[in-house]
């Protein structure tokens, strides 16, 4: 029986979530631990779907800041994220999970093309979808793509998967005096400029009422938790 407090929900993960210690890429013993919290997330009867970034293996804006024209440093960043999409899809379907990759960029030998009504139908076949290529659209991000699919699939909550345990007032690992929010508004995150997901994400968010949770997904069991309702990471609302 399912104990689950959603019944469709999209987790949001950062590429740097991947390269785990060693800063770059995919570390497997990451892709795997992952993959395993995700089987048990969809052995609850949960849909899930995924975004997943690309930011341990190419940044837009870090080599548009190096001299690279902005734009195609931004397609080749969402190019990364295929690559981070192929290798969690592999990973699932080794522990069983049935799958589909969709990317917002056309790569027909690898990946469904994005289709929403279809994304919808694999999630009630309760298959993991995960959205690549990020909107499809330099100058944005996967953390507003994220917002983007969790409402046109009508997911009841984003899930932003970190390597901390929520939302604080200033960088813990910098000041060890930060202070944690169980809960706080989308509106104080843009005033107050935390970093959390870009202004663009927020707004959507914000503007379409729809909660976000942030959570460390590196704690072994926390992503189940948090699906259960247990009161962890940081809830942000209207
Ligand atoms: N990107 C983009 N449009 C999108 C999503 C992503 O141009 O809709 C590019 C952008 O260059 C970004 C890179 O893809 O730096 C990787 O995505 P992101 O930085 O959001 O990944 P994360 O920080 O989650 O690893």
């Amino acid at each position: 029986m399912s104990s689950a407090h959603y019944r469709r929900i999209l987790l949001k993960v950062s590429g740097e979530m991947l390269a785990g210690e060693q800063g770059y890429g995919i570390q497997p013993s990451i892709l795997e631990g992952l993959a395993e919290e995700i089987a048990d997330v969809v052995a609850m009867d949960v849909e899930v779907a995924v975004v997943i970034g690309g930011g341990n293996i190419f940044r837009g804006l870090a080599a548009s800041a190096r001299g690279m024209e902005r734009a195609s440093a931004d397609y080749m960043g969402m190019l990364a994220t295929v690559l981070n999409a192929l290798a969690l899809q592999n990973a699932l379907e080794g522990k069983g999970v049935s799958t589909r990759v969709q990317s917002a960029i056309e790569m027909r030998q690898l990946a469904e093309g994005y289709i929403r009504r279809r994304a919808i139908r694999h999630l009630e076949k309760k298959r993991v979808v995960i959205f690549a290529g990020g909107t499809g659209n330099p100058y944005f991000s996967t953390d507003t793509a994220a917002s983007l699919r969790a409402m046109e699939i009508g997911a009841q909550v984003i899930m932003k998967g970190t390597k901390v345990d929520g939302i604080y007032d200033s960088d813990p690992v910098k000041n060890p005096q930060a202070k944690k929010y169980n809960e706080i508004p989308f509106l104080s995150i843009l005033t107050q400029n935390l970093k959390v997901m870009d202004s663009t994400a927020i707004s959507l968010c914000m503007d379409n009422r729809l909660p976000l949770i942030v959570f460390n997904l590196k704690e072994k069991g926390n992503f189940k938790r948090v699906v259960q309702g247990d009161p962890i990471g940081t809830l942000v609302t209207v």
